[in-house]
């Protein structure tokens, strides 16, 4: 079984979620009382989060860069950022190592063209619901993407920075998310993607008849099958 270097703490409330999948799918593969080999180097996400709201990706990257080549030193085999927003930097991240990169946006788009979407609906951050450097790669792999209203994508953000992100959890953002989700599937998409590692907190399948396609899960389990090699 291969290492699996995690970079997370962005936020730490969705770190936990990527453990908890990793160790569930090898123990699903291997039975017993296997787990999963990783490291986890959990930033200060107070720092990672100044450095986006001051615009200094370039500083957020050397810091993620660094993590990765502690994660290389440490003996991991790949690296996995456990958040879409901060693939923002993830050139940055490739040069600070020789780990291949497992990234999230790409293994996403795996699961919808296995899943037959080509119209996507994609919430997240406004990092990534309005900067090219996760649209266009989705756009680039062949899928419409739409985002939200610029009123509703100030709520998703909203609610990722100031309640998920600190451990709240409410029915009324759950309600207004899934209002959200519902509107781009009548404006034609045939899912909506959770781009955002704290979404799958508060937005679960059964709260809405729209195809759910969770960033934390598609990428913790194929990190858990990369280090299988199985995928
Ligand atoms: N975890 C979030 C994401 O997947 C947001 C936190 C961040 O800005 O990194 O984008």
């Amino acid at each position: 079984m291969k290492t699996i270097g995690l970079i997370g703490g962005m936020s730490w409330e969705s770190t936990v979620t990527y453990y908890r999948i990793i160790n569930e799918v090898v123990r699903e593969r291997l039975g017993g009382l296997h787990s999963a080999r990783c490291l986890l180097y959990s930033v200060d996400f107070h720092e990672v989060e100044a450095c986006q709201r001051s615009g200094d990706w370039d500083a957020a990257g050397r810091m993620l860069a660094d993590v990765a080549a502690r994660l290389e030193r440490g003996g991991a085999d790949c690296v996995v950022i456990c958040t879409n927003t901060m693939h923002k930097v993830a050139d940055a991240v490739c040069a600070g190592t020789r780990l291949p990169l497992l990234h999230i946006a790409d293994l996403t788009a795996e699961e919808l063209r296995a899943a037959g979407v080509s119209a996507v609906g994609l919430l997240g951050t406004r990092y990534t619901m309005e900067e090219p450097f996760y649209r266009s790669r989705l756009e680039d792999a062949g899928f419409d993407v739409l985002v939200p209203d610029e009123a509703d994508r100030v709520l998703v953000n909203d609610v990722i920075f100031k309640e998920l992100c600190l451990g709240v959890v409410s029915d009324a953002s759950r309600r207004a998310l899934v209002e959200i989700i519902e509107k781009l599937s009548a404006r034609g998409a045939g899912g909506v993607i959770l781009g955002c590692t704290e979404l799958g907190l508060l937005v679960r399948p059964e709260d809405t008849s729209v195809r759910l396609f969770d960033t934390t899960e598609i990428h913790a389990r194929r990190a858990a099958l990369y280090a299988l090699a199985e995928a």
